[in-house]
């Protein structure tokens, strides 16, 4: 089986074969095999009975061309596995919210938010693409950004600025919608798109750029989308971190204050590190449980959340510092 695989996934495989799980096995073979079509019915929900209308050839031609570096992230991306909010909320009880706009995310969501700043990402990403097929031929790279455009909107996202959109008679667009326009940005191309391509003389190897310019296109967005969720630098990252970990902190405080149960120094605010934080929240949620006290997420969180975000946490100076450290003092002392 494993001499299937193109050079670069027998590395992966060697190395960690739980990184790469189920998906070289099923990918990286015939595209028509049953076992990744079941896969695919499952994961990214397309209908059986539409399998033979999408281009598996380009698909798979496509996927063989990228390098080590690209192959994972566009695996998982292809294969419905990116961890979005949805998918945080069922497997590890996070937030669905879409981090630009707060609305419930899914994959759909991601290409279709319409927070200013996903708008502007989408207009970036499109007016590039633009910009190198247009290099060697305007009309392809308009009607191209056309569809692409043509299946943002399909998703519920608004027209990309200064990109045109396929003609409501659009058989290319109609065909690839009967699919799913999601689809269309991972790769899987209804047959009526690239039989056009063909039509316009488009040839394998500009076919193959198109569908690796809409990876590199869904892995700026989803950069985007994470620089929103986790800040752009260390120290936005740091920064949120340590929010999060103060609610939580206020959260167990107050468990431990209403069953009068003594604590230790209270790691409030942006002085201190994420690793004084944790250690705080263990010890003191063992000792909650020592007293048989339910710690549940929920538990008045809501409440605090306007409390720590009052917290000058950021740029504190040296005075305000001190002045919190002296309110923690207080806090323990209690
Ligand atoms: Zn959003």
């Amino acid at each position: 089986m494993i001499k299937d695989y193109p050079p670069e996934a027998k590395f992966l495989i060697e190395h960690d074969k739980n990184i790469m799980g189920h998906i070289p096995e099923y990918v990286l073979q015939e595209m028509t095999n049953d076992k990744y079509k079941k896969f695919l019915v499952k994961h990214t929900k397309i209908p059986e009975e539409l399998f033979s209308s999408l281009s598996w050839n380009l698909f798979a031609e496509a996927i063989s061309r990228l390098n080590l570096a690209k192959l994972l992230p566009v695996l998982k991306f292809v294969n419905n596995e990116w961890c979005t909010g949805d998918k945080m909320e069922k497997y590890y009880k996070k937030s669905p919210s879409c981090p630009m706009c707060g609305a419930r995310e899914d994959l759909k969501h991601v290409f279709s938010c319409n927070s200013p700043r996903a708008k502007q990402t989408r207009n970036e990403c499109v007016y590039s693409i633009n910009k190198i097929l247009s290099k060697s031929d305007d009309e392809i790279s308009a009607w191209w950004c056309s569809i692409i455009n043509g299946c943002f909107v399909s998703l519920g996202a608004s027209p990309v600025e200064n990109s045109s959109l396929p003609g409501e008679d659009s058989y290319v667009l109609a065909s690839q919608i009967t699919i799913g326009p999601l689809h269309l940005l991972q790769g899987r191309l209804h047959s009526a798109v690239v039989i056009h391509m063909q039509q316009m003389d488009v040839n394998i190897n500009k076919q193959i750029l198109s569908l690796h310019l809409l990876w590199k296109m869904a892995a700026t967005i989803w950069r985007t989308r994470n620089q929103a969720l986790h800040g752009t630098t260390k120290s936005e990252r740091d920064f949120k971190k340590k929010m999060t970990l103060d609610n939580e902190i206020l959260m167990i405080l107050s468990l431990l204050r209403s069953n009068q149960l003594p604590h230790r120094t209270v790691p409030l605010g942006y002085s201190f590190t994420i690793d004084s934080k944790q250690a705080w929240l263990r010890w003191e949620k063992m000792s909650l449980q020592a007293q048989n006290i339910t710690i549940t997420n929920s538990h008045d969180i809501g409440e605090y959340t306007h409390a720590t975000s009052t917290l000058n946490l950021g740029s504190s100076s040296q005075r305000t510092r001190s002045r919190k450290c002296r309110i923690t003092r207080q806090v323990n002392c209690k």
